[in-house]
């Protein structure tokens, strides 16, 4: 049974959607250009997954005195990214982000201060000093509770710019020109239960991560990669979804996180010998080494018999020789966490921890301006028209195959920036729009209505733990031929078996959170069997993509982005583009691939 449903109208220059870092500093930034702006958020702006960011936002203003300097920065982000970021992004983002991170300040983030009143810096895995000779204190901090800080004040920027706000609207699809340029999106309004198309000439996705297509994850429930899986219905290929960020310290049990910050202020690991064993494994980096190093040293500790508790699965973190008046000025939340969710009293105790998945390097493809390329006519750096990205699920890509920790905050910030710069450098305020094709959009409502009318057997909380159990199994810290093989079949019969297995029960518009959450599902089978089969077709090892039956870096087959294309019956295409190696200025060299070891 279908009806017809009534769209009510939006005209705007910019579209933004997503209220996290990404999409609060885009709508900052182009408001006060002078652009008309929509913000469009499933959540209240300031309940987004940046929000829970603890350690801090990576930026070399070198206030801690250890010389630090953004081409240090710039060398070890190419070094974690395992030579798989482009260097032009990340020179951009690393020589900007001194001046980005100051801006927030002035929006009056209320950061940690050192004696002299600057904003305090703390060390964090993979950061040197002099390309690997030391480790720098480069992470600005506002205790552990940095992206707080960050997303409230972004908020209250937008608020004072007079931005305008659209929340608790779930974004169902793009509007895409029959030319393929993008016109705007369709949204529906939970509160009423009405349907919203917001033209624009420029529609910014800032939709962040999809962390949740695992069962042990650090990201809010809310993170499924909308806009991923919007970007693979307008027939826009995601990029390198195969590498899946692991953190090392995630709550054994709970999953949430223990920020990077608390070795970074000292802590380290041990194993059930009581032994530091990230000594063996980065003799200089030890605790501090990039997360995809920690995560397998973690996973062969245990795997090899020397895991922590009665069944020898976990590894301990060790904070209790820091000072308590340390932990509680640095750490605080920290402590909190660990004793709600651990049981623990950080003072006296270690805290189990297990790697949990944290971070998506994919995304969709951009280029420095937030632009959205693709593969066009040999062209591997095609514009989209009318369409950019930024924040997690973009793939600038500045992380590569592994991000360093508080590189994500700083990419949001950096890139935000850039798309608010880019969208006012290109459109005039009130431009007129052209009549709109509404084949996309037919499309659009017909999967609405296809998922709000499913009949089937299961429930989508079934469905959603079958496919988060099937990653956690088949793509995890590590993978091979035949594991990939046996998930990508599993996840790509859920995905064709989606539409005749899932029942919902609940037919209404208003508030329906049982549909609202079997459109996620939706969204996020489409990224499991894409990632599955990006990793399947990738025969090396590099980042956080370690193959057993691959175990080098290959770089004269390898050094490429995975682009993978997928359509309604769930075939998957992959083709590649090159990776950048090239530095816009004179002020650094290109950096070439070498053996990466900590
Ligand atoms: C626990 C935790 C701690 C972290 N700590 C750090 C750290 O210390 N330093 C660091 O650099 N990184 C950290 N990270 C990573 C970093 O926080 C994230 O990568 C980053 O915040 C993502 O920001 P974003 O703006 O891209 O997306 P998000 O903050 O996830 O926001 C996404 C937005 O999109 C909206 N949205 C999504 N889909 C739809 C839809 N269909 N319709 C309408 N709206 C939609 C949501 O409502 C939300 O507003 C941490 C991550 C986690 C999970």
């Amino acid at each position: 049974m279908t009806q017809a449903y009534e769209i009510v109208e939006h005209v705007y220059d910019v579209v933004v959607l997503g209220g996290g870092g990404a999409g609060l500093r885009a709508t900052m930034g182009i408001v006060s250009a002078g652009l008309r702006t929509a913000c469009i958020s499933k959540v209240f702006p300031t309940r987004s997954h940046t929000v829970a960011a603890q350690g801090g936002i990576a930026a070399a203003l070198n206030n801690m005195g250890d010389g630090d300097n953004w081409r240090y920065h710039f060398y070890d982000t190419i070094k974690g990214s395992d030579w798989l970021g482009d260097q032009d992004a990340i020179e951009y983002m690393c020589r900007e982000a001194p001046e980005a991170v100051r801006e927030l300040e002035h929006f009056g983030v209320p950061f940690s201060r050192t004696d002299k009143g600057q904003i305090y810096q703390r060390p964090f895995g993979g950061q040197t000093l002099r390309y690997g000779e030391a480790m720098a204190r480069r992470t600005c901090a506002a205790a552990d509770r940095t992206g707080h800080a960050i997303l409230h004040t972004l908020y209250q920027q937008c608020l004072k710019h007079n931005a305008e706000f659209f929340v608790e609207y779930i974004a169902l699809d793009l509007l895409m020109d029959s030319d393929g340029s993008c016109k705007g999106l369709l949204a529906w309004c939970m509160e009423d239960g009405t349907l919203h198309r917001f033209r624009a000439h420029q529609t910014v996705l800032a939709t962040g991560g999809y962390g949740r297509v695992y069962f042990s994850c650090t990201a809010a429930h809310i993170c499924t990669g909308d806009g991923n899986a919007m970007a693979l219905r307008a027939g826009l290929p995601l990029q390198d979804m195969e590498f899946t960020q692991f953190h090392p310290t995630g709550i054994y049990g709970a999953g949430c996180l223990i920020t990077e910050g608390a070795r970074g202020e000292g802590g380290y690991f041990t194993n059930a010998n009581g032994e530091r064993f990230m000594e063996r494994y980065a003799p200089t980096a030890k605790d501090l080494a990039g997360r995809d190093v920690v995560c397998r040293a973690i996973t062969v500790e245990i795997l090899e018999g020397r895991g922590c508790g009665p069944n020898k699965d976990y590894i301990e973190l060790q904070l209790s020789h820091l000072p308590r008046d340390l932990l509680e000025e640095r750490l605080p939340g920290i402590m909190e966490t660990a004793r709600i969710f651990a049981g623990v009293d950080l003072t006296r105790e270690p805290i189990p921890v297990l790697p949990t998945v944290h971070y998506n390097m994919g995304g969709i493809p951009t280029n420095l301006h937030g632009e959205v390329v693709t593969l066009r006519d040999g062209n591997p750096d095609a514009t989209v028209r009318g369409l950019m990205a930024i924040g997690e699920a973009a793939c600038v890509s500045v992380h590569g195959a592994n991000r360093l920790g508080s590189n994500s905050l700083i990419d949001l910030i950096v890139f935000g920036r850039a798309a608010a710069h880019r969208a006012a450098a290109t459109i005039t305020p009130g431009e007129s729009h052209a009549v709109l094709d509404r084949q996309s959009e037919e499309r659009a409502i017909d999967r609405f209505d296809r998922i709000r009318w499913t009949d089937g057997p299961r429930k989508c909380g079934e469905l959603r733990l079958d496919m988060q159990r099937a990653m956690q199994r088949y793509c995890a810290v590590f993978r091979d031929g035949p594991l990939l093989t046996e998930g990508a079949a599993y996840v790509g019969s859920l995905y064709n078996n989606l539409r005749s297995e899932l029942g919902l029960t609940d037919r209404s518009l208003v508030w329906n959170t049982d549909l609202g959450e079997a459109i996620e599902l939706d969204n996020m089978v489409r990224q499991a069997s894409v990632s599955l089969q990006s990793a399947l077709a990738r025969t090396e090892s590099r980042g956080a993509h370690a193959r057993e039956d691959y175990p080098q870096r290959d770089d004269a087959n390898w050094l490429k982005h995975t682009l993978a294309w997928m359509d309604e019956d769930g075939r998957i295409a992959i083709d590649y583009r090159p990776v950048h190696m090239n530095t816009p200025s004179n002020d650094v060299n290109p950096i070439p691939p070498k053996a990466r070891v900590y």
